[in-house]
This record gives C-alpha cells, structure tokens and sequence, in this order.
C-alpha cells in the first residue's frame, strides 16, 4: 500500500510518516521545506519504504507528480503542506494561502486521478475565536476574513470547502481533520508557539514570555495521539466527506501551561507580558464526541507526560 504525504518534513508530517512505515506502507512524502527541516525525515529516510520528492505542492505537479506514484498507484493522499506557526504564516502569508487553495485542488486532482482517499489537515482555527464552547463540528466558526490570521484560518476554510465539494460533485473519498493544538519532538524551536516558546525559555533559564494576561485557553494533544487518530481516521471504511475534530479536550490557560513548564523543566516561574497579538483566540477546546464514536480514538498522554518529552526533545536538540 503506498501513501503520499505533502508536508512530510514538517512537525507532523514527519511523525505521520513514521507511523506510516511502522504500519508496512511505503510512504512517498512531498515537502518544499518552506518551514519543514528534512531533518525530521531521518528515521523515515532510513528506510527503504520511503522516498523524498522536494517540490512546492501549489504549484502543478505535472513536473514531478509522477514520482509519486510508485509500483502501484496511492491509495492514500495525506495533504498536510502549510505553514502553520503564526510567526510562520504571517511571514509567508501568500504561500500559506496558495497551498491551501491551489496545494488542495492538486491535491484532489491527484487522489481523483489515482482513486484515493484523500485527508486534507485542517485546522481548530476554522472555527476563529470561536463563540461557541467547546468547538463542535457543527459550529460555522467566527473568522476576521481580513484580519492577520485570515490567510490561514480563511485558507483552510476554502480547503474546507473544497474537498468537501469534491467529495459530492466529483463523488471522491475525501475526508477533513480539524487539529487542534499539537506539541511534541520536531516542533521547530524557532516557529514561536507557545510551547515551544516556554520549553527553549524555561531549558536557557530565561523568562516565560506570556503574550496578554494568560488568561486564554487552549488544548494540547501530543503528537503521538494525534497521529493515532489521524491514521484511523483516514484508514477506516465509510468515513468519506467527514469532518473531524481530533485534540485533546484538556483545556488550560496560558498561564497555566508556564507554571507546568516552569516546574517540568525544575525552574522558577519568571514571566515576562508581552502584548497580546490581534484575532488571538481567547478560548479554544475541542468537542471530540465525534472522533469516540466513529473512529474508537481519544488521547491518552497527560500534558505532563507530553511535555516531559518535548523538554527532552529540545534539551537534546540543542546540544546535537
Ligand atoms: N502565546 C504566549 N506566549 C508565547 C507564544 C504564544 O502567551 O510565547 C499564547 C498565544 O497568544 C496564544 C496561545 O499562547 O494565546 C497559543 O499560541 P500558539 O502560537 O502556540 O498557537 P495558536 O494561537 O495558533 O493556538
């Protein structure tokens, strides 16, 4: 069985084609490492399973597209290439909407054309600063069209949209992962989320930078879980035009999430406020009723677990 991953340098991609070769695929990963670091492919690179097409997937694939296709044709297309850091986006605004619009309707393209499945990587920032708590698949979402955030958030709703259009007008398998937050090793020190952020901050024995009065909310999944429920979701019979949410329902404040850190990495909690950046979410968590029912899947790691290893991660990280 071959599968194809766009954005398989990045954080999760990464993961998701480890897991992937774990499970017996042969696995082709597609990355224009914009933010992605081949780095994270080591394990993945290891095997002889797995192949590296570099290319930009908002681009056409007439060039290269037939490098992913192997023996066989793919039976499944995982489209996970986007910036997906604020800092990141926000600093490549026009390429995280060209993937997200032109990468999806490639990608489409290429799973109609191959009869695949296709799970296109969407986002808990479909929903914005949402209005309703917790965020259910049902609710339309409260997004600033032209605020900062907009060229992801409003991207990924077009993604969104066009998969699921695709699904009834072109009658493929296509299905929709909303993500919410996710940490864990291979998150780029540098891409300015905030566990990131704290962990770096806390392991140099600097201040915790919290943006605003750490009032805010969020929910963290571990990458492992979140990789879990990813290759269910794209793996089970019947799921086609679904939209699911996959995170961990634990919601905690910012705040909050410096004092663990702050103990987790053995350091006084020093904070350092910074501004608040503009459209930032003020609570986000998601409803995950949907995920237990079709796709038998929660997560398991504890943030205290999760965060364990992302500070190892980050300790060895920087001593390699
Ligand atoms: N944040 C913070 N300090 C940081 C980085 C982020 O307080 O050094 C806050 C940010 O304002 C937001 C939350 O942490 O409320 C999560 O931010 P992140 O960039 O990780 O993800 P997103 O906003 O996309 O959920």
């Amino acid at each position: 069985m071959l599968a194809c991953i766009t954005g398989a340098a990045g954080f999760i991609g990464s993961h998701l084609c480890d897991r992937l070769l774990q499970d017996g695929w042969e696995v082709v990963g597609v990355d224009n490492l914009a933010t992605g670091d081949r780095r994270n492919l080591r394990d993945a690179e290891a095997s002889a399973r797995f192949r590296f097409v570099e290319a930009d997937v908002a681009q056409p694939w007439d060039a290269w597209g037939e490098q992913l296709e192997g023996a066989q044709r793919p039976q499944l297309v995982l489209h996970f290439a986007s910036p997906a850091s604020p800092v990141h986006y926000e600093r490549l605004a026009l390429e995280t909407l060209a993937v997200n619009a032109a990468g999806t309707m490639h990608a489409v393209a290429f799973a109609t054309r191959n009869a695949a499945t296709l799970l296109y990587a969407s986002t808990s920032e479909s929903y914005g600063d949402a209005l309703e708590h917790p965020q259910r698949e049902t609710y339309w979402g409260h997004v600033n069209p032209v605020g900062m955030r907009s060229c992801y958030d409003e991207s990924k709703r077009y993604g969104e949209a066009y998969v699921t259009t695709a699904v009834r007008k072109l009658g493929i398998d296509g299905r929709v992962a909303r993500i919410f937050n996710t940490y864990g090793p291979r998150m780029d020190p540098a891409d300015g989320r905030v566990i990131p952020n704290f962990c770096v901050a806390a392991l140099r024995g600097r201040a915790l930078t919290v943006y605003g009065d750490g009032s805010q909310t969020r929910s963290f999944c571990f990458v492992d879980d979140l990789v879990d429920g990813i290759v269910r979701f794209a793996t089970r019979a019947g799921l086609g035009g679904r939209v699911i949410n996959l995170g961990n329902p634990d919601e905690y404040t910012v705040r909050r999430l410096a004092e663990v850190t702050a103990r987790l990495a053995r350091v006084d909690l020093r904070i350092e406020a910074r501004p608040l950046p503009a459209d930032d979410p003020v609570r986000r968590r998601p409803d995950i009723s949907l995920a237990r029912e079709l796709l038998g899947w929660e997560p398991w790691t504890t943030l205290e677990t999760g965060l364990e290893r992302t500070l190892d991660y980050f300790r060895s990280a920087a001593s390699s």
